[in-house]
């Protein structure tokens, strides 16, 4: 079936798509700190939308095959006693109601993705002189390491997720930080229901390369920044960096379960009453950013009254 996805109305249309139909008969265009991954023998990969098999070797595909796909989850329906997708109410064997040209796989696993392994920083431990950190309320101290919230936003590649879009807040929720990236290889798919950009948009923005946003963070960021982040471990992926000073609010706020995350959607609802993401034109990492960052001020706030409710009455 056709999809009439804004992805794909935009895709079919943008200079970008050229070259995003390039792979299946082309060497990737690696950039300079984009490793030459050696040559072994293919290994299936899962679509992550579809979950059928399909190959990738060194970031060719071997065969183009359309992915049918549903983008809601599985919901069960008590009525008519059985299950259905969200996104098109349609039964748990109907084919997929959205369409792409390739299958994709996320692709974040060190492991499984050699890809990964080259040009990884490491925020540093900061000498003596640390530069004043961004966005700092005027009564901190400017040797303060900061407290920052990020969003990273992603397409994908034949390497799986790559970074397209960056946006970084600061305690005092001021937008401090932004970059429309470039990948190294070429795009595959733009993943706008979730990216929130199309093809047209990011060949129109995207000015830097992963290593200048590298560059960038690394001017700000040490390795006793606290970063905040939904799922930080996807955008510290994608933006091959090692940090240790970590909160992550999929983490924090473990609403229904030990190993089952909560969407930032529900927690900002439940915990801001805010509604975020309901954009059909995709997600805003700003957005995101700056939700992640109320929310652990919240919760900081929430357990400092906490602590000083119980030390007041113990002191009595
Ligand atoms: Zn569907
Ligand atoms: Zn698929």
């Amino acid at each position: 079936m056709a999809s009439t996805s804004r992805e794909d109305r935009e895709s079919s249309s943008s200079p970008l798509k050229r070259v995003a139909s390039e792979p299946f008969a082309s060497r990737p265009q690696n950039g300079d700190h984009s490793p030459q991954p050696t040559s072994t023998a293919p290994t299936p990969k899962k679509c992550m939308r579809c979950s059928k098999p399909f190959f990738v070797q060194d970031g060719v595909y071997q065969r183009q095959e359309e992915c049918h796909y549903h983008y809601g989850k599985l919901k069960w329906n008590a009525k008519r006693k059985s299950q259905f997708f969200e996104c098109c109410d349609r039964p748990r064997r109907a084919g997929g109601c959205e369409r792409a040209d390739v299958h994709v796989w996320k692709g974040l696993t060190f492991v499984n993705n050699k890809h990964y392994f080259g040009n990884i920083v490491v925020t540093k431990v900061p000498k003596r002189s640390q530069p004043a950190s961004v966005g700092l309320p005027s009564t901190i101290s400017s040797s303060f390491p900061g407290v920052y919230s990020m969003d990273a936003e992603m397409a994908f590649t034949a390497y799986g997720l790559e970074l397209i879009r960056l946006s970084v807040v600061a305690l005092d929720g001021r937008h401090v930080y932004e970059a429309y990236v470039r990948p190294d290889n070429d795009i595959v798919d733009y993943n706008t229901r979730y990216s929130g950009l199309s093809a047209r948009e990011l060949e129109a923005f995207a000015k830097k390369s992963l290593k200048e946003v590298q560059n960038d963070l690394m001017g700000f960021l040490s390795a006793n920044s606290i970063l905040i982040g939904h799922g930080l471990e996807n955008d510290l992926r994608v933006l091959r960096m090692v940090h240790q000073k970590v909160i992550d609010t999929s983490i924090v706020f473990l609403e229904a379960g030990p190993n089952k995350r909560t969407s930032l959607r529900f927690l900002a609802k439940r915990y801001l009453q805010k509604d975020i993401q309901s954009s059909r034109f995709g997600h805003d990492s700003v957005e995101d950013a700056l939700t992640c960052m109320e929310l652990m001020l919240m919760k900081v706030g929430q357990d400092l009254t906490k602590t000083s409710t119980t030390t007041t009455i113990s002191s009595h």
